[in-house]
């Protein structure tokens, strides 16, 4: 590692971010008798609540600025997702020759189970937390947790306090997460699709790729890697590493592995058991919407059979029936929030990026009216001419993202109403272009930051809406 430590002396443990992520790993790192430095550049409200909760518990908070000399000797620097790799602090650290780890890897070292890891361009929060679902419904003592921006569990670092510790540990990680992660190896590895994503943080689509790809590298000859057979871009990444690959399909057979054949989920993985197709449940039996949830769901599914302890009960004839219904759909996530004068409204604010609206689109039913807008992360939104146009009867362009969306959308089948307002107005004017029956869809292909914390409060915001007749308040 970095400093030079002398025989007995604690490790000296260096976190960059003091956010949750980073507050977590400071716990964990004292926990362990660490020496700890924690560094935020922000002195806001939140950072010097948590400041001085861990200077409380014995660490030294450097907040308002970074100084490079106190990091640098550091025996492990642990970086947060939320530091973007261009930032003057990392390369100065670069400049000196110190290299830094991320807080699921620093956690990794004290994480004690299997673990089941899920990345991927959309999907992981459901399929992370599904195949956490699945697990315990065959009675494995399964813990979810990792991606703390998108994610609905704790740390990686929290799940390493945890007593007893859990038999399995279900981490979704996003590709900042993987950046900087080398040696955290999977048990199980999910790459749920690939796609484009995060073109504000990343100069190229390939640069993204090549951080997703940390979780093959991870890998061992043992690690089972459940892949998307309907995703060439998946299928050609995963090529050449070591290890058990099973594939889902929501189009095809796919041998070994899970697929959705008219409306049953099939498992085959040529083996004891499962030799011949097995029809572990049928689509009704899973609540969410779309397409992309049945694929989400054979990809859980896979994962949690990859535990030889959820195997036997989750492979045979309707194994995965009772445990699929009694998964409710996660909220931000094509959430049907309420009707407003005939109007469906479905809250998919969670939809931060092309991909993931194009599937809201394409698995809802009905004419929609398309909430699209908030902060740029470059994308191109002519992508979304791709979408069945003809079943989008307007979108509503709002935000700071609102004047490209227009330009790029110029071609579009459907009319393009610009907002510059407030969120409400653009909500209320996507409102009053639908016609009963129709559904409101806020899939906003764009992050929240101009206008909201985290989507989680446009999403909120949108719910309250709704639920207020479509007023604003
Ligand atoms: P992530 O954790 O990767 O962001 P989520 O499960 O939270 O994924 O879903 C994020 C968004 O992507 C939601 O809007 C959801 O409707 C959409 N989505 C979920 N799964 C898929 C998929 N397999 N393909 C495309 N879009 C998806």
């Amino acid at each position: 590692m970095n400093g030079q430590r002398e025989e007995g002396q604690p490790e000296r443990v260096a976190i960059i971010g003091l956010g949750t992520s980073g507050e977590a790993a400071a716990r964990l790192a004292l926990a362990k008798g660490a020496e700890v430095h924690v560094t935020d550049k922000n002195n806001n409200d939140a950072t010097s609540a948590r400041g001085a909760v861990l200077r409380g518990l014995g660490a030294e908070v450097r907040l308002g600025e970074h100084r490079v000399e106190e990091i640098a000797r550091a025996d492990t620097v642990v970086v947060s997702p939320g530091i973007a790799p261009g930032v003057p602090i990392l390369a100065a650290l670069r400049a000196r020759g110190v290299d830094w780890v991320s807080e699921p890897e620093f956690a990794g070292r004290f994480l004690g189970a299997p673990l089941t890891i899920v990345t991927g361009t959309n999907g992981k929060t459901t399929t992370a937390a599904l195949a956490a679902h699945l697990l315990a419904a065959a009675g494995v003592n399964a813990a979810l947790g990792g991606n703390v921006g998108g994610g609905l569990g704790p740390p990686a670092s929290t799940l390493a306090l945890m007593e007893p510790a859990p038999d399995r540990i279900v981490l979704e990680l996003s590709s900042f997460q993987l950046a900087d992660t080398r040696a955290l190896t999977p048990d199980t590895g999910v790459m749920t699709n690939l796609g484009v994503d995060h073109m504000d943080r990343y100069a190229t689509v390939a640069d993204y790729h090549r951080d997703k790809r940390r979780l093959f590298e991870a890998g061992s000859p043992r690690t089972t890697w459940v892949l998307n057979g309907d995703d060439r871009a998946v299928l050609a990444m995963a090529e050449g590493f070591p290890g058990r690959p099973v594939r889902f399909s929501v189009e095809e057979a796919a041998r070994p592995g899970a697929w959705l054949a008219g409306d049953a989920f099939l498992v085959e993985l040529g083996e004891e058991g499962a030799a011949a197709p097995v029809r572990v449940a049928e689509r009704r039996d899973l609540a969410l919407l779309g397409r992309h949830n049945a694929a989400n769901a054979l990809a859980a599914l896979l994962a949690a059979i990859a535990a030889p302890e959820a195997a036997r009960a989750l492979v045979a004839e309707e194994g995965a029936a009772a445990a699929l219904r009694s998964f409710p759909p996660l909220p931000h996530r094509l959430e049907p929030v309420g009707a407003v004068r005939g109007v469906r409204w479905v809250n998919d604010s969670k939809a931060t990026n092309l991909g993931a609206a194009l599937s809201a689109v394409e698995s809802l039913e009905g004419p929609l009216v398309l909430l699209l807008g908030g902060s740029d992360k470059g994308e191109d939104f002519r992508g979304l001419l791709a979408a069945r146009g003809r079943r989008v009867r307007a979108a509503v362009a709002y935000g700071e993202a609102g004047g490209r969306v227009v330009r790029e959308l110029a071609s579009a089948p459907f009319p393009v109403l610009r907002v510059r307002g407030s969120f409400a107005e653009a909500v209320a004017a996507g409102q009053r272009a639908a016609r009963p029956g129709d559904t409101l869809l806020l899939a906003p292909a764009c992050s929240s930051f101009d206008m909201f914390a985290n989507y989680m409060e446009r999403g909120d915001a949108f719910r309250r809406m709704a639920q207020r007749g479509g007023r604003t308040g």
